[in-house]
């Protein structure tokens, strides 16, 4: 679509990082574009209803532009109106609803194939973060449309048998927000106790669990789902429990194909790390840059929007001293 056009950087990933990216380059006067699968920071946008982020305000914020928030942490709309302010206020160049499908060496530059077209680009930057993809439980009955891997309402589930899988802060939230919404709450936790869990809200969780009001099975196991009951090994035996749906809290993992489909190489063990330097964030591909979450390969919990803002820094001045040394 855009052949004549190329681009000093195309972004690929309108989140929070990616967002900043664009900021750096915009600042460096270099032509960038940024092209998301979804609408504007899609993963927040698919994030629970009421979620808190566990940073302040200021810890989110991206490119020196303030969050003026009035809580100390920002909510998911919050976080969101911050987002799209940042994008309007200085008119990002940013393409949505458009997937970036593949990318091609051709001489110096790069041909990017999306689901609306092509782009040439000397430098791209893979910001696809690892929300789109859920740790699945390879459990029986999980493709029935009563499993989810995502929680978005707390409300949809008023007066239903719900069972939460998982130990960390997204099974806690969806637990005791769907339990304070009428729901029947069951969880099973894998662990001996519970994972890492916002400090404001682990004392909360247990206290219900020790009421009895949240019922909690720890050393156990989901293993197996039918429309209207769920099997669960625990230590003292298995069970079958009646169940309307069951909120599969397991994390999310990088699309691993899709870097690998790019040419990204990544580390052979569990963890399938990226390959880049951490210094400049280029990978393995010349011009070809990694940043935000999307960095920490199976270890989703290294990066963060605090830590991995940094990362649009890095990449526009490795990219701005290249120029300059080939100008020389
Ligand atoms: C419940 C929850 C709470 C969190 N709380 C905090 C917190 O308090 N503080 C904090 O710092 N972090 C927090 N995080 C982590 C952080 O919010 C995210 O990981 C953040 O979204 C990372 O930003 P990103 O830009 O790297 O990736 P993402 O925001 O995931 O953005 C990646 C973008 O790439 C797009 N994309 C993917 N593939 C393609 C493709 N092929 N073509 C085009 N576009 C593509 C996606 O649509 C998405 O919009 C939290 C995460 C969760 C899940």
């Amino acid at each position: 679509m855009q052949l004549n056009t190329t681009y000093d950087i195309l972004i690929i990933g309108a989140g929070p990082i990616g967002l900043a990216c664009g900021l750096e380059a915009q600042q460096a006067g270099m032509s960038y574009l940024i092209v998301d699968k979804g609408c504007l920071v899609n993963s927040l946008y698919n994030y629970p209803l009421n979620m808190t982020f566990f940073s302040t305000a200021d810890r989110l914020e991206i490119g020196g532009i303030p969050f003026a928030c009035i809580h100390p942490k920002p909510n998911r709309s919050e976080a969101m109106e911050y987002y799209r302010r940042v994008a309007d206020t200085r008119k990002l160049n940013i393409r949505l609803f458009e997937e970036v499908w593949g990318m091609e060496p051709e001489d110096d530059v790069y041909r990017v194939t999306t689901s609306k077209g092509r782009y040439l680009a000397r430098n791209v930057v893979v910001a696809v973060g690892f929300y789109g993809k859920p740790n699945l439980l390879h459990v029986p009955g999980e493709d029935l449309a009563k499993v989810r891997h995502y929680y978005f309402d707390p409300h949809y589930y008023y007066r239903q048998k719900v069972l939460v899988v998982g130990a960390n802060n997204s099974a806690a939230d969806a637990a005791l927000e769907t339990w304070r919404r009428g729901a029947d709450v069951t969880m099973v936790v894998r662990q001996p106790e519970l994972g890492s869990i916002k400090y404001w809200t682990k004392p909360d969780l247990e206290n219900r669990i020790k009421a009895g009001e949240i019922k909690c099975y720890f050393s156990s196991s989901l293993t197996g789902i039918r429309e209207q009951e769920v099997d669960i090994q625990t230590p003292d035996g298995n069970i079958t429990l009646e169940n309307d749906f069951v909120l599969a809290m397991t994390g999310y993992q990088p699309d691993f194909s899709f870097l690998e489909q790019l040419g990204i190489a990544l580390t052979p063990d569990a963890n399938r790390h990226p390959q880049y330097d951490p210094d400049t964030m280029e990978t393995n591909l010349p011009n070809v840059y990694l940043a935000g979450v999307i960095c920490g390969g199976m270890n989703t919990h290294v990066w963060f929007i605090e830590n991995s803002r940094e990362h649009a820094v890095k990449i526009v001045q490795h990219i701005v001293k290249e120029a300059k040394a080939q100008e020389v």
